[in-house]
Protein backbone atom coordinates (compact mmCIF):
# COMPACT_ATOMS: atom_id res chain seq x y z
CA UNK A 1 0.00 0.00 0.00
CA UNK A 2 1.71 3.36 -1.15
CA UNK A 3 1.09 6.04 1.44
CA UNK A 4 1.43 9.96 0.33
CA UNK A 5 1.87 12.96 2.41
CA UNK A 6 1.11 16.14 0.28
CA UNK A 7 3.84 18.51 0.84
CA UNK A 8 2.08 22.19 2.21
CA UNK A 9 5.08 24.33 3.25
CA UNK A 10 3.03 25.73 6.18
CA UNK A 11 2.57 22.18 7.59
CA UNK A 12 6.12 20.90 7.15
CA UNK A 13 6.22 20.24 11.58
CA UNK A 14 3.14 18.17 11.20
CA UNK A 15 4.86 16.49 8.08
CA UNK A 16 7.96 16.09 10.66
CA UNK A 17 6.51 14.35 13.39
CA UNK A 18 3.76 12.24 11.78
CA UNK A 19 5.57 11.25 8.91
CA UNK A 20 7.61 9.80 11.99
CA UNK A 21 4.92 7.92 13.93
CA UNK A 22 4.09 6.27 10.42
CA UNK A 23 7.79 5.21 10.17
CA UNK A 24 7.57 3.31 13.62
CA UNK A 25 4.52 1.89 12.28
CA UNK A 26 5.75 0.57 9.09
CA UNK A 27 4.65 3.07 6.03
CA UNK A 28 7.33 5.14 5.22
CA UNK A 29 5.59 8.44 3.40
CA UNK A 30 6.38 9.53 -0.13
CA UNK A 31 6.01 13.19 -0.21
CA UNK A 32 3.81 14.21 -3.48
CA UNK A 33 2.61 17.50 -5.12
CA UNK A 34 -0.39 16.29 -5.47
CA UNK A 35 -3.01 13.55 -4.85
CA UNK A 36 -1.14 10.29 -6.06
CA UNK A 37 -2.19 6.61 -5.43
CA UNK A 38 -2.97 4.49 -2.61
CA UNK A 39 -3.73 7.17 -0.04
CA UNK A 40 -2.58 10.66 0.01
CA UNK A 41 -2.36 12.66 3.51
CA UNK A 42 -3.18 16.25 4.01
CA UNK A 43 -2.77 18.12 7.22
CA UNK A 44 -4.47 21.42 7.02
CA UNK A 45 -4.41 24.96 8.73
CA UNK A 46 -6.95 27.48 8.82
CA UNK A 47 -5.69 29.88 6.86
CA UNK A 48 -4.03 28.08 3.80
CA UNK A 49 -6.20 24.85 3.96
CA UNK A 50 -9.22 25.83 2.88
CA UNK A 51 -6.86 26.26 -0.95
CA UNK A 52 -6.39 22.83 -0.98
CA UNK A 53 -10.18 21.89 -0.89
CA UNK A 54 -11.13 21.77 -4.84
CA UNK A 55 -7.88 19.38 -4.45
CA UNK A 56 -9.04 16.67 -2.34
CA UNK A 57 -12.79 17.28 -3.61
CA UNK A 58 -11.61 15.65 -7.11
CA UNK A 59 -8.70 13.64 -5.90
CA UNK A 60 -9.66 9.80 -7.26
CA UNK A 61 -7.36 8.35 -4.61
CA UNK A 62 -8.46 7.59 -0.69
CA UNK A 63 -7.72 11.03 0.90
CA UNK A 64 -7.14 11.62 4.75
CA UNK A 65 -7.24 15.09 5.93
CA UNK A 66 -5.94 16.56 9.66
CA UNK A 67 -4.35 19.17 11.38
CA UNK A 68 -5.95 22.24 12.93
CA UNK A 69 -8.31 23.21 10.32
CA UNK A 70 -9.85 19.30 9.83
CA UNK A 71 -10.29 18.95 14.08
CA UNK A 72 -11.89 22.15 13.76
CA UNK A 73 -14.77 21.96 10.42
CA UNK A 74 -14.41 17.66 10.39
CA UNK A 75 -17.96 17.89 9.73
CA UNK A 76 -17.74 20.23 6.72
CA UNK A 77 -14.58 17.95 5.59
CA UNK A 78 -15.98 14.39 5.84
CA UNK A 79 -18.10 15.39 2.62
CA UNK A 80 -15.01 15.77 0.32
CA UNK A 81 -12.62 13.57 2.17
CA UNK A 82 -12.52 10.07 3.11
CA UNK A 83 -11.60 10.56 5.99
CA UNK A 84 -10.86 12.69 8.60
CA UNK A 85 -8.18 12.92 11.50
CA UNK A 86 -9.82 14.79 14.31
CA UNK A 87 -7.27 15.50 17.30
CA UNK A 88 -3.74 14.37 17.24
CA UNK A 89 -2.54 12.20 14.67
CA UNK A 90 0.80 10.63 15.89
CA UNK A 91 -1.39 7.05 16.84
CA UNK A 92 -4.58 8.00 14.92
CA UNK A 93 -3.09 7.80 11.41
CA UNK A 94 -1.32 4.67 11.70
CA UNK A 95 -4.23 3.05 13.29
CA UNK A 96 -6.13 4.38 10.29
CA UNK A 97 -3.58 3.06 7.89
CA UNK A 98 -3.63 -0.61 9.39
CA UNK A 99 -7.28 -0.80 9.07
CA UNK A 100 -7.16 0.52 5.55
CA UNK A 101 -4.64 -2.09 5.24
CA UNK A 102 -6.90 -5.21 6.75
CA UNK A 103 -10.58 -3.40 5.43
CA UNK A 104 -11.68 -2.54 8.81
CA UNK A 105 -13.71 0.13 10.46
CA UNK A 106 -11.85 3.54 10.89
CA UNK A 107 -10.13 3.77 14.43
CA UNK A 108 -11.12 6.72 17.34
CA UNK A 109 -10.20 9.86 16.30
CA UNK A 110 -11.42 9.53 12.59
CA UNK A 111 -14.59 10.93 11.16
CA UNK A 112 -16.17 10.05 7.47
CA UNK A 113 -19.58 11.10 5.90
CA UNK A 114 -21.06 7.91 7.98
CA UNK A 115 -19.04 7.76 11.30
CA UNK A 116 -17.28 9.30 13.77
CA UNK A 117 -15.89 7.60 17.51
CA UNK A 118 -13.89 10.43 19.33
CA UNK A 119 -10.22 10.11 20.07
CA UNK A 120 -9.90 7.77 22.83
CA UNK A 121 -6.00 9.36 24.07
CA UNK A 122 -3.56 11.92 24.44
CA UNK A 123 -0.73 11.61 22.89
CA UNK A 124 1.96 10.99 25.69
CA UNK A 125 5.75 13.08 23.30
CA UNK A 126 8.47 11.11 24.87
CA UNK A 127 6.86 7.79 22.72
CA UNK A 128 6.29 10.52 19.83
CA UNK A 129 9.52 11.97 18.88
CA UNK A 130 8.82 15.00 16.97
CA UNK A 131 10.12 13.87 13.89
CA UNK A 132 12.17 11.27 11.94
CA UNK A 133 14.51 11.18 8.68
CA UNK A 134 12.41 14.34 7.48
CA UNK A 135 13.53 17.08 10.45
CA UNK A 136 11.12 19.24 12.19
CA UNK A 137 11.35 21.31 15.32
CA UNK A 138 11.86 19.49 19.02
CA UNK A 139 8.36 20.00 20.50
CA UNK A 140 8.74 20.48 24.42
CA UNK A 141 5.90 21.11 25.22
CA UNK A 142 2.13 20.68 24.03
CA UNK A 143 -1.11 22.18 25.18
CA UNK A 144 -1.71 25.30 26.35
CA UNK A 145 -3.93 25.56 30.19
CA UNK A 146 -4.84 29.66 28.92
CA UNK A 147 -7.47 30.24 26.15
CA UNK A 148 -7.11 32.80 24.59
CA UNK A 149 -10.30 34.02 22.04
CA UNK A 150 -8.35 33.98 18.99
CA UNK A 151 -6.39 30.67 19.50
CA UNK A 152 -6.80 27.12 18.52
CA UNK A 153 -4.35 25.25 20.41
CA UNK A 154 -6.02 24.91 23.64
CA UNK A 155 -8.51 24.14 21.70
CA UNK A 156 -6.72 21.07 19.66
CA UNK A 157 -3.99 19.48 22.46
CA UNK A 158 -5.79 20.50 25.59
CA UNK A 159 -5.81 22.77 28.37
CA UNK A 160 -3.27 20.32 30.43
CA UNK A 161 0.49 21.06 29.29
CA UNK A 162 2.56 18.03 28.67
CA UNK A 163 6.29 17.82 28.29
CA UNK A 164 8.84 15.83 26.69
CA UNK A 165 11.57 15.04 29.10
CA UNK A 166 15.06 15.74 29.24
CA UNK A 167 16.40 12.58 27.66
CA UNK A 168 14.30 12.94 24.82
CA UNK A 169 14.73 16.44 23.83
CA UNK A 170 18.64 15.36 23.94
CA UNK A 171 17.84 12.54 21.82
CA UNK A 172 16.44 14.79 19.18
CA UNK A 173 18.93 17.94 19.63
CA UNK A 174 21.71 15.65 18.93
CA UNK A 175 20.52 16.16 14.87
CA UNK A 176 20.76 19.67 14.70
CA UNK A 177 23.72 22.59 14.94
CA UNK A 178 21.42 25.05 16.61
CA UNK A 179 18.60 23.29 19.12
CA UNK A 180 15.07 25.35 18.92
CA UNK A 181 12.50 24.41 20.82
CA UNK A 182 8.46 24.56 19.84
CA UNK A 183 6.56 25.24 22.76
CA UNK A 184 3.20 26.86 23.50
CA UNK A 185 5.63 28.92 26.12
CA UNK A 186 8.98 27.86 25.95
CA UNK A 187 9.56 29.10 29.91
CA UNK A 188 6.78 26.88 30.91
CA UNK A 189 8.88 23.62 30.40
CA UNK A 190 7.98 20.99 33.20
CA UNK A 191 5.62 23.39 34.92
CA UNK A 192 1.78 23.49 35.07
CA UNK A 193 2.02 26.39 32.27
CA UNK A 194 0.54 28.72 34.41
CA UNK A 195 3.24 28.77 37.67
CA UNK A 196 6.57 29.73 36.08
CA UNK A 197 9.40 27.47 37.90
CA UNK A 198 12.64 27.76 36.62
CA UNK A 199 14.07 24.61 37.80
CA UNK A 200 12.89 22.42 34.73
CA UNK A 201 13.88 24.65 31.94
CA UNK A 202 17.69 25.23 33.70
CA UNK A 203 17.77 21.23 34.12
CA UNK A 204 16.96 20.97 30.87
CA UNK A 205 19.44 23.97 29.58
CA UNK A 206 22.33 22.95 31.79
CA UNK A 207 21.78 19.09 30.41
CA UNK A 208 21.89 20.35 26.53
CA UNK A 209 24.71 22.73 27.03
CA UNK A 210 26.75 19.40 27.75
CA UNK A 211 26.15 18.29 23.96
CA UNK A 212 29.49 20.12 22.05
CA UNK A 213 29.07 22.06 19.30
CA UNK A 214 25.69 23.23 20.14
CA UNK A 215 23.53 26.54 19.46
CA UNK A 216 20.32 26.58 21.80
CA UNK A 217 18.18 29.11 21.19
CA UNK A 218 15.02 29.55 23.81
CA UNK A 219 12.51 32.11 23.56
CA UNK A 220 12.79 32.43 19.37
CA UNK A 221 10.56 31.29 17.12
CA UNK A 222 8.95 28.83 17.25
CA UNK A 223 8.67 29.31 20.84
CA UNK A 224 7.98 32.76 21.96
CA UNK A 225 7.07 32.99 25.81
CA UNK A 226 4.34 34.43 27.81
CA UNK A 227 5.35 38.22 29.79
CA UNK A 228 4.63 37.16 33.11
CA UNK A 229 7.37 33.93 32.65
CA UNK A 230 10.15 36.63 32.00
CA UNK A 231 11.90 37.51 35.09
CA UNK A 232 15.44 38.45 35.87
CA UNK A 233 16.23 34.92 36.94
CA UNK A 234 15.37 33.68 33.30
CA UNK A 235 16.44 36.22 31.72
CA UNK A 236 20.34 35.33 33.24
CA UNK A 237 19.40 31.80 32.39
CA UNK A 238 19.02 32.33 28.76
CA UNK A 239 21.93 34.63 28.68
CA UNK A 240 24.34 31.99 30.61
CA UNK A 241 22.86 28.79 28.17
CA UNK A 242 21.32 30.35 24.81
CA UNK A 243 22.87 32.00 21.76
CA UNK A 244 19.96 34.40 20.69
CA UNK A 245 20.38 37.70 21.42
CA UNK A 246 16.72 38.71 20.84
CA UNK A 247 13.52 37.19 23.55
CA UNK A 248 10.35 37.06 21.48
CA UNK A 249 7.29 37.49 23.75
CA UNK A 250 3.58 37.24 23.05
CA UNK A 251 1.81 40.57 24.25
CA UNK A 252 -0.99 40.68 21.37
CA UNK A 253 -2.27 43.84 22.82
CA UNK A 254 -0.96 47.52 23.80
CA UNK A 255 -4.19 47.72 25.63
CA UNK A 256 -5.09 46.93 28.79
CA UNK A 257 -9.10 46.50 28.29
CA UNK A 258 -8.34 44.59 24.63
CA UNK A 259 -5.95 41.70 27.02
CA UNK A 260 -9.10 41.23 29.20
CA UNK A 261 -11.42 40.81 25.86
CA UNK A 262 -9.22 38.28 24.34
CA UNK A 263 -8.97 36.17 28.06
CA UNK A 264 -5.09 36.75 27.43
CA UNK A 265 -4.52 36.36 31.33
CA UNK A 266 -1.72 38.66 31.98
CA UNK A 267 -1.96 42.54 31.96
CA UNK A 268 -0.10 44.71 30.45
CA UNK A 269 2.03 45.55 33.48
CA UNK A 270 3.32 42.21 32.82
CA UNK A 271 4.18 42.79 29.08
CA UNK A 272 6.29 45.67 30.37
CA UNK A 273 8.03 44.03 33.39
CA UNK A 274 9.23 41.40 30.14
CA UNK A 275 10.43 43.83 28.24
CA UNK A 276 12.58 45.59 30.82
CA UNK A 277 14.04 42.19 32.23
CA UNK A 278 15.18 41.58 28.12
CA UNK A 279 16.74 45.22 28.44
CA UNK A 280 18.30 44.90 31.47
CA UNK A 281 20.06 41.49 30.71
CA UNK A 282 21.22 42.77 27.17
CA UNK A 283 18.67 41.35 25.20
CA UNK A 284 16.90 42.73 22.20
CA UNK A 285 12.54 42.21 23.28
CA UNK A 286 10.79 41.08 19.75
CA UNK A 287 6.94 41.87 20.70
CA UNK A 288 4.20 39.95 19.14
CA UNK A 289 0.73 41.53 18.76
CA UNK A 290 -2.32 40.97 16.34
CA UNK A 291 -4.79 44.51 15.46
CA UNK A 292 -8.03 44.09 14.20
CA UNK A 293 -10.25 41.55 16.78
CA UNK A 294 -13.88 42.19 16.25
CA UNK A 295 -14.31 44.03 19.11
CA UNK A 296 -11.35 46.10 19.48
CA UNK A 297 -12.46 49.78 19.48
CA UNK A 298 -10.54 52.83 17.70
CA UNK A 299 -9.05 53.73 21.24
CA UNK A 300 -7.79 50.31 21.79
CA UNK A 301 -6.48 50.13 18.37
CA UNK A 302 -4.41 53.42 18.97
CA UNK A 303 -3.49 52.70 22.43
CA UNK A 304 -1.88 49.69 20.46
CA UNK A 305 -0.17 51.69 18.29
CA UNK A 306 1.63 53.35 21.34
CA UNK A 307 2.74 50.62 22.89
CA UNK A 308 4.34 49.71 19.28
CA UNK A 309 5.85 52.63 18.88
CA UNK A 310 7.55 52.67 22.83
CA UNK A 311 8.72 49.09 21.83
CA UNK A 312 10.18 50.23 18.38
CA UNK A 313 12.73 52.91 20.48
CA UNK A 314 14.09 49.35 22.31
CA UNK A 315 13.13 46.65 20.21
CA UNK A 316 11.09 45.20 17.64
CA UNK A 317 7.36 44.25 17.18
CA UNK A 318 6.06 41.42 14.89
CA UNK A 319 2.26 42.29 13.57
CA UNK A 320 -0.79 40.19 12.78
CA UNK A 321 -4.00 40.68 11.29
CA UNK A 322 -6.69 39.31 13.35
CA UNK A 323 -8.18 36.19 11.54
CA UNK A 324 -11.25 34.06 12.86
CA UNK A 325 -9.77 30.76 13.68
CA UNK A 326 -12.30 27.62 13.17
CA UNK A 327 -13.10 26.22 16.30
CA UNK A 328 -12.18 29.19 18.63
CA UNK A 329 -14.52 31.48 20.69
CA UNK A 330 -14.14 34.30 17.50
CA UNK A 331 -14.64 31.89 14.75
CA UNK A 332 -17.03 33.51 12.42
CA UNK A 333 -15.78 37.02 13.36
CA UNK A 334 -14.38 39.09 11.16
CA UNK A 335 -11.96 41.57 11.47
CA UNK A 336 -12.27 44.98 12.03
CA UNK A 337 -11.00 47.93 9.41
CA UNK A 338 -8.21 49.68 10.74
CA UNK A 339 -8.64 53.29 10.53
CA UNK A 340 -5.91 55.26 8.90
CA UNK A 341 -3.69 56.15 11.53
CA UNK A 342 -3.35 52.62 12.45
CA UNK A 343 -2.54 51.93 8.91
CA UNK A 344 0.03 55.01 8.78
CA UNK A 345 1.58 54.47 12.31
CA UNK A 346 2.08 50.76 11.54
CA UNK A 347 3.36 51.10 7.81
CA UNK A 348 6.01 53.94 9.55
CA UNK A 349 7.49 51.51 11.74
CA UNK A 350 7.88 49.10 9.17
CA UNK A 351 9.66 50.92 6.88
CA UNK A 352 11.77 52.00 9.52
CA UNK A 353 12.25 48.17 10.06
CA UNK A 354 11.32 47.87 13.59
CA UNK A 355 7.99 46.28 12.37
CA UNK A 356 8.04 43.27 10.58
CA UNK A 357 5.03 40.98 9.92
CA UNK A 358 1.55 41.72 8.68
CA UNK A 359 -1.23 43.85 9.73
CA UNK A 360 -3.22 44.04 6.37
CA UNK A 361 -2.94 40.04 5.23
CA UNK A 362 -3.64 37.50 8.07
CA UNK A 363 -2.46 34.80 5.73
CA UNK A 364 1.07 36.10 5.62
CA UNK A 365 1.26 35.33 9.95
CA UNK A 366 2.87 31.62 9.40
CA UNK A 367 5.48 32.70 7.16
CA UNK A 368 7.38 36.07 8.96
CA UNK A 369 9.12 36.11 11.79
CA UNK A 370 12.32 37.83 13.32
CA UNK A 371 14.17 34.55 14.55
CA UNK A 372 17.52 35.52 16.34
S1 LIG B 1 -2.07 32.22 22.43
FE1 LIG B 1 -0.52 31.08 23.60
S2 LIG B 1 -1.13 31.39 25.74
FE2 LIG B 1 -2.93 31.90 24.50
S3 LIG B 1 -4.12 30.00 24.38
FE3 LIG B 1 -2.77 30.08 22.58
S4 LIG B 1 -0.95 28.94 23.14
FE4 LIG B 1 -2.04 29.44 25.03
Amino acid sequence: MRVCWRKIPSQRNSMACLSAACERAGYRLEFVNGPEEDITLYSLNSITGPSFIPEIRDADVITVVGGPHACARWKELVRIADYVVVGEGEFTVPRLLDSLHTNGPPPPGVATISSYTPIDHTVFLDGNPSFGEYKGYIEISRGCPFGCTYCQTPRIFGNRIRHRSIHSIGKLAQSFHDIRFLSPNALAYGTDGIHPDLRSIHSLLRELSRIPDKDIFLGTFPGEIRPEFVSEEAVDLIARYCSNTRIHIGAQSGAESTLQKICRGHTLSDVWKAIDHCTDGGFTPVIDIIVGFPDETDEELLETVSFCQEVARIGYVHAHRFFPLPGTPLQGRVSRDLIPEVVSALGSLALSGRLTGSWNNPEIRFFSKISK
